[in-house]
Parts: C-alpha cells; sequence; structure tokens
C-alpha cells in the first residue's frame, strides 16, 4: 500500500487542494479525485475514505492505510436555553493534547449588529454542505490550547500557553460544529475568540483562513470571519497585507490609557497603544468595514465615566464600532462585573462622543460557562492575580 505522502502527513485537514493534488501524483490519482476528497473533508465534515461514497473503491483502498480522520473530536456540548451550544474539543491524537472549545451562537431575533451591511456585500451562501439556510450561527472558535498573553481578566490566560493549533485542528473546530447544527441553521460567520492569542499562532491561523473561506470548501466570505487579537502589531501589520484587509479585525482593548492597559494586558507593554492605534489606521480595511473595539467592563477598574471618555479621545477618527462587554467573573478571581447602571453610563458617554455604533454584547449562554475559556478551564487550576482597582464608589471588589 502507498505511504501517505509527506505533505499530508502532519495536517492532511490543514492541506490546501493543491497540496492534495500533488499528494494524489505520488500516487498516480488524478487531481479532480484529490480535489473530490477535499470536498468530502471540506463541505460534508467526512474525513474517513471509508465513507466518501462516490470515490472509486482502488482510490478508497489506497487511502486507507493513510489513516485519515479528522484532528479534532466532540468531547462534550453542554446547550443553554437560548440554544448556544458550547463544545469543548479534545484532539484524539494525544490525551496531552489539551482541550479548547468552540460555541456555536444563535442570532437572538431582534441582534442589533452588521447583518443588513454584511448582506448587501455577501457573495458566498452560509455554510450548511448542501443548502443555504435562514438561521444564520455564529461560531467562535480557538486558535491555542491556553494563551500566553496573561490578560488578568481572562480565564484562557491563567494556565499559559500549552500549545499552538495546527490548521487542520483549528478548521476542524468548524467542520464538527456544523455537525452540531439544528434544522435550518447554518454557519454565517466564524470569529477567531476562543481560546488562544490568534495573531501569536499566525502561520497555522492564516492557513486556517484560507481554507475556511476556499472556494471549493466551506467557501465563507472572509468578510465574515473575523480575527481577534490583543494587538501584535507586526501581526496586524502581517494581516492586512497578506489578506488585503478582507478579514474582519476585532482589538481586545480594555483600557484607554497605557498604565491601565500595561497592568490588565502585559502585551501592551510590547507594543502599546500609541503603536496599536498607529496599525489600526493604516490596516486596509474593506469597502464599508470598521474595525471592531471589544471593551470587558470591570467594576471599579475601567468602568468609569473619565474612562469612556477617554476611550473617546483614543478611538477619534477611527473607523470602528464598540462592543461593551460586562466582565463575565472566572473563578477564583476577585475582580467583579459592573453594575448594570454603570454600563449604561459608559454608552451613554461613547454614544453621545461619536456617531459610531457602541453595543452592549448581551451574555449569551449564560448558565454553561460561555465565555472565552472557561468550559476548557474546568478543572484547570485557577491562580489569583493581582489587579488594580480604582475609586472608592462601589467599595471594591
Ligand atoms: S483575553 Fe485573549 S489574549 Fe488575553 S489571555 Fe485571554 S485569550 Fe489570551
Amino acid at each position: 500500500m502507498p505511504q501517505i505522502p509527506f505533505a499530508l502527513r502532519d495536517d492532511p485537514v490543514g492541506a490546501y487542494p493543491e497540496e492534495w493534488v500533488a499528494a494524489f501524483a505520488e500516487i498516480h490519482e488524478r487531481p479532480f479525485r484529490a480535489k473530490q476528497v477535499f470536498r468530502w473533508i471540506h463541505t460534508r465534515s467526512v474525513a474517513d475514505p471509508a465513507r466518501m461514497t462516490d470515490a472509486a473503491k482502488t482510490l478508497r483502498d489506497k487511502l486507507a492505510s493513510w489513516s485519515l480522520a479528522m484532528p479534532a473530536e466532540i468531547r462534550e456540548v453542554r446547550r443553554a436555553a437560548d440554544d448556544t451550544r458550547k463544545v469543548l474539543i479534545g484532539f484524539p491524537k494525544s490525551p496531552a493534547a489539551g482541550t479548547v472549545e468552540t460555541v456555536l451562537i444563535p442570532p437572538l431575533p431582534d441582534e442589533d449588529d452588521d447583518e443588513a451591511e454584511l448582506e448587501a456585500d455577501d457573495e458566498a451562501p452560509a455554510v450548511t454542505g448542501l443548502r443555504v439556510a435562514a438561521r444564520r450561527v455564529t461560531q467562535c472558535i480557538s486558535s491555542q490550547v491556553g494563551c500566553a498573553m496573561g490578560c488578568v481578566f481572562c480565564a484562557s490566560g491563567v494556565a499559559g500557553l500549552k500549545r499552538h493549533l495546527s490548521a487542520g485542528e483549528i478548521v476542524a473546530q468548524v467542520l464538527l460544529g456544523r455537525t452540531l447544527l439544528d434544522e435550518g441553521e447554518a454557519i454565517r460567520n466564524v470569529v477567531l475568540m476562543g481560546m488562544g492569542e490568534p495573531l501569536h499562532n499566525y502561520d497555522n491561523v492564516a492557513r486556517a483562513l484560507r481554507l475556511l473561506t476556499h472556494a471549493d470548501g466551506m467557501n465563507l466570505s472572509s468578510r465574515r470571519v473575523t480575527v481577534s487579537t490583543s494587538g501584535l502589531v507586526p501581526e496586524i501589520d502581517r494581516l492586512g497585507e497578506e489578506f488585503k484587509g478582507e478579514i474582519a479585525l476585532a482589538v481586545s482593548l480594555h483600557a484607554p490609557d497605557d498604565e491601565l492597559r500595561s497592568r490588565i494586558m502585559p502585551v501592551n507593554k510590547k507594543y502599546p497603544l500609541g503603536e496599536l492605534m498607529a496599525a489600526l489606521r493604516r490596516y486596509p480595511l474593506a469597502r464599508r468595514r470598521r474595525i471592531t473595539i471589544e471593551y470587558t467592563l470591570i467594576r471599579n477598574v475601567n468602568d468609569r465615566p473619565e474612562h469612556a471618555r477617554a476611550l473617546l479621545r483614543l478611538l477619534r477618527n477611527l473607523p470602528m464600532k464598540v462592543n461593551l462587554i460586562p466582565m463575565n467573573p472566572i473563578e477564583a478571581a476577585p475582580w467583579q462585573a459592573p453594575t448594570r447602571d454603570d454600563v449604561l453610563a459608559f454608552q451613554d458617554v461613547l454614544r453621545k462622543g461619536t456617531d459610531q455604533a457602541v453595543f452592549i454584547r448581551r451574555t449569551r449562554g449564560d448558565e454553561i460557562d460561555a465565555a472565552c475559556g472557561q468550559l476548557a478551564l474546568h478543572g484547570a487550576k485557577a491562580v489569583k492575580r493581582k489587579l488594580p482597582m480604582i475609586g472608592e464608589r462601589h467599595g471594591g471588589a
């Protein structure tokens, strides 16, 4: 039996169609057969050659010795009352490979988002594998096991970085997520906002982005794929250059000045706000697109009106929308969610100072810990970090 070609040995689900074609040439198989296998994996979530029923028997026999399989598997699914599904993903190749999470988030009936604007720009159908469906699901996926960035409010950062995910492991989360869709649902948006800093794993993430948007594969619109970063400036430039600004960009800002941001997000010491904002201003945004600014509100840390005013000054003239995210407290951490009144007051200051969109992100799947890093963290050891508190108004956390 032919051995699996080197190009496919480590990460077949992360291989481009042309790499499949080259690998098939080594076993004297024609290019269209290589593309057939690529499509089985990327449009039907099937990696086992025995299940590729329209592939020739001789080809399936050859592929049987290659041990093709999904590089990831579903370990646990927890469903919330609002139909948000939080999925724990494991990696069969090694028990030491760790776990990550992915979350399927259906839209709320009155969801306040850019949907109409995106619809107008859309060329690609939603991903169902077979048909266009009406109920658009957003899938949040992970890019690393753990995270090296160490943001003090984040469950994923608590345990540090364990390893980068391969491109196939990143893509497989969407392939597996698709198998959990309800009747009439389709994955319409993919956001890299789960565990990990995507731009710290740039090469694998870039490959995954090309696969997710590949016309022969899932064919997601690149504008519906969002990379969320804590602010790695050289990689933001690289992403903008390589994808010509077509990939949507979200930035976790969380503080309006260097002093506070460096204390809650250590990455700011390396890439302070001046450098980060300059990178955002030169990001080659696609037509009518905006950068998403994520701002997690932490009680008595960054949720005061003076922070909102400083944020307005920082973001002046940037094409953007702001998502305010009331903090979801993590186990064993001393800081707290902001009060509802403080969140509304913060939003009010921003709305009065800009004509750009300022949303409050609604908590989804609350009862299943559907926040960044929390499911995969179950069982992991949480560590307490010192978080700076300000003011006496709410008595500290
Ligand atoms: S917020 Fe993002 S970058 Fe920061 S530790 Fe968590 S996963 Fe990493």
